[in-house]
């Protein structure tokens, strides 16, 4: 089957839990025959659905004739149409929610500060007005390299205002990779901080713009909010403080009306699978999902207070952290640390004290926190929270019921929510009111998501076995090209298959017609005439009592072609030893077949990841191989565990 890229699955979960009856009563949709009846409805016609969708959701300054012009792989959403999305996100609300709690902040050292409505509109009015004193026009790209506080929202919105373009650039980052994306998009003007909080200490913002700035010519000014210093400018005209900019404008500022399809922001990707890639999404066919998605998958009420843990340097945080919530006039919780600073019960502190009633968060904090025990969860009343989701990765069965359980004291829907920088927003995920769920899988597409899983020639693969997981047809907030790089659209996304968006992932469905995502098709192990998806041997050695967290990659092997290779990081007060691998390997073949029982396992202190939190498999790859890696890894959270892995050699 190799020549079609099918993938061999071996996982079996049979654990069903059907979405509490007192929360699917009160849901936005409460039954899979509400699912259905939307689903069959924009099947039907796409048009018209997406159409009325757009109307219900956005606010047009002027109305749209077209919904969607589909030239493959181009596409335009409701073309004729004018809007803005700070308009969608503050201004429709006021003055009703005036008062309301847009953002609950809490930064890392304790500073805590609560924005309304009201306040959130002011605030980015100002900035909007300050960033034309400095000549920002429409279409101009802004660079946000901020820490997580309210200011990175004001930024983003401001932007959105004045109809420039913002590229968020992660605070973690280094001037290395803050300059590559400053050049690669050309930014005018760069909103930045003289540093952040991070684990205790201060991440050094000023040093790497400071240090980015001679190699970044486009930029024009740099204006920095004071967060962690004394409030003193590096030398140079370039330099403004965001007071100073701020200080005096009006703060109602008129938006800019501008095109359905004028460009919102860049986003460059995780970087998981190469070099980060300028993804470009646009006005109003992302506002429309991301608005609709953030409503319905986590079933927002007007009292929820909810909490992204996600950076808003990932598109998590830009959908699910600032404009999906917004758009909604919920109140979201913003924190700008690490998830066990001071404490281990930092994020359970914070759910008890702000009454949270949604966390969404990724499954690599979710293993991290099972690591630690139930210990520091059990130290605080988590009885507000009635959802949890999860993004990033697959989600192992047994870290999705240690969520279940021990977060959501076995009373909240868990929605595991597939989709990419790419899709702009939630594709794949459980409806809590309607889906019954599955441990570790995402369930089925929401209305109008075409998600299929289909071999190289474009034939569905049969229930059970796994594929290549597509979009057969256009959505409102699909990327329109990799900035700067079109051709790198057509050929990363629409080259598999014509016309139809490849997003990379293997998948398959079970019987059930249920989809479970089986990792990146660049992971796959081809083992001796199987294809493996990496995320089932995974799920299996992290369902061993022992095992906090693994990543099996595939080595070159003479007899076998590839061995597996599992590393495997072990749970507090276990150590390790050969019998422990003798024991995992046995558990592996018993839970899921002698296939894919690991060749070698290797334990490790931890794994390589990127920033956002995803297990970077290709560098592991190298390591096995004993290879030393020439690879991007500007996206690597820490080097230093890599090099551990590499002197680990046996
Ligand atoms: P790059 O494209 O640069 O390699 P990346 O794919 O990690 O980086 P993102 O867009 O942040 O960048 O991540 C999207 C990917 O994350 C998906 O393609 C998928 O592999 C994985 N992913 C996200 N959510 C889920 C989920 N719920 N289940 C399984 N995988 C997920
Ligand atoms: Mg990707």
């Amino acid at each position: 089957m190799a020549d079609t890229q099918a993938i061999d699955s071996v996982l079996n979960e049979s654990r069903v839990f059907a979405p509490p009856e007192d929360f699917s009563r009160r849901a936005h949709i409460r039954s899979m025959q509400d699912y259905q009846r939307l689903w069959d409805e924009a099947e039907k016609d796409p048009q018209k659905y997406w159409g009325d969708r757009a109307r219900e959701e956005l606010f047009w300054k002027e109305p749209f004739q077209t919904v969607l012009e589909w030239k493959p792989p181009h596409a335009r959403w409701f073309i004729e149409g004018r809007t803005n999305l700070a308009y969608n996100c503050l201004d429709r609300h006021l003055p009703k929610l005036q008062d309301k709690p847009a953002i609950l902040f809490e930064g890392e050292p304790g500073d805590r500060r609560s924005v309304t409505y009201g306040e959130l509109s002011r605030q980015v009015n100002q900035l909007a007005n300050g960033l034309k004193s400095l000549g920002v026009k429409k279409g101009d790209r802004v660079g946000i390299y901020l820490p997580m506080v309210p200011e990175a929202a004001v930024a983003m919105l401001a932007c959105a205002r004045v109809g420039a373009v913002h590229s968020v650039v992660f605070g973690g980052f280094s001037s290395e990779a803050l300059q590559e994306r400053m050049k690669d998009m050309g930014a005018k003007v760069l909103l930045t901080a003289d540093g952040g909080w991070r684990k205790g200490a201060v991440v050094p913002l000023m040093k790497n713009v400071e240090a980015a700035l001679p190699n970044a010519p486009s930029i024009e000014k740099v204006v920095v909010l004071t967060r962690t210093g004394d409030g003193k400018l590096p030398e140079g005209p370039k330099y403004m403080a965001w007071d100073t900019l701020v200080r005096g404008q009006p703060d109602t500022c008129e938006p800019e009306w501008v095109e359905s399809e004028h460009p919102l922001f860049i986003l460059y990707t995780s970087g998981s699978t190469g070099k980060p890639k300028g993804v470009l999404h646009t006005t109003a066919g992302y506002a429309l999902n991301a608005s609709l998605t953030t409503r319905w998958v986590f079933d927002l009420r007007e009292d929820d207070v909810y909490w992204c843990t996600a950076d808003v340097g990932w598109v998590t945080g830009h959908t699910y952290v600032v404009y999906g919530p917004l758009m909604n006039g919920v109140t979201t919780v913003l924190y700008e640390g690490a998830p066990t600073q001071p404490g281990p019960d930092r994020f359970w502190d914070i759910i008890e004290r702000y009454k949270a009633t949604i966390l969404y968060t990724a499954p690599t904090a979710i293993r991290a926190f099972m690591r630690l025990g139930d210990g520091p969860v059990k130290q605080h009343d988590l009885s507000s929270l009635r959802l949890l989701g999860s993004v990033g990765e697959p989600i192992n069965p047994e870290a999705w019921m240690w969520y279940r359980d021990v977060i959501g004291g076995g009373r909240c829907p868990v929605v595991d929510t597939w989709w990419q920088t790419e899709t702009g927003s939630i594709m794949i995920s459980p409806l809590p009111g309607a889906t019954p769920t599955k441990p570790g899988s995402a369930t089925f597409p929401l209305p109008g998501i075409h998600a299929e899983i289909l071999d190289r020639d474009g034939n569905r693969v049969p229930k059970g076995q796994g594929g290549l997981l597509f979009v057969t047809k256009p959505w409102p907030s699909m990327l329109r090209t990799v900035y700067g790089d079109p051709e790198r659209y057509v050929s990363t996304y629409f080259s598999e298959l014509p016309g139809m968006y490849f997003t990379g992932d293997g998948a398959r469905t079970d019987a059930d017609g249920y989809i479970w995502l089986m990792g990146r098709v660049d992971d796959v192990v081809n083992v001796a005439g199987h294809r493996l998806g990496t995320a089932e041997v995974e799920s299996a050695l992290v369902a061993h009592a022992k095992v906090s967290e693994a990543a099996v990659v595939g080595r070159p092997d003479d007899l076998k072609g590839t061995a597996l290779v599992a590393f495997v990081t072990l749970k507090q007060g276990n150590a390790p030893s050969d019998a422990l691998k003798k024991e995992l390997a046995t558990h592996v073949g018993k839970e899921i077949g002698a296939i894919a029982r690991p060749d070698e396992i290797r334990f490790a202190e931890g794994l390589p990841k990127t920033r956002s939190g995803k297990i970077m498999r290709r560098l592991l790859r190298d390591v096995a191989a004993g290879k030393k890696s020439t690879q991007d890894t500007t996206t690597l959270e820490d080097l230093n565990v890599l090099a551990a892995l590499g002197q680990n050699d046996e």
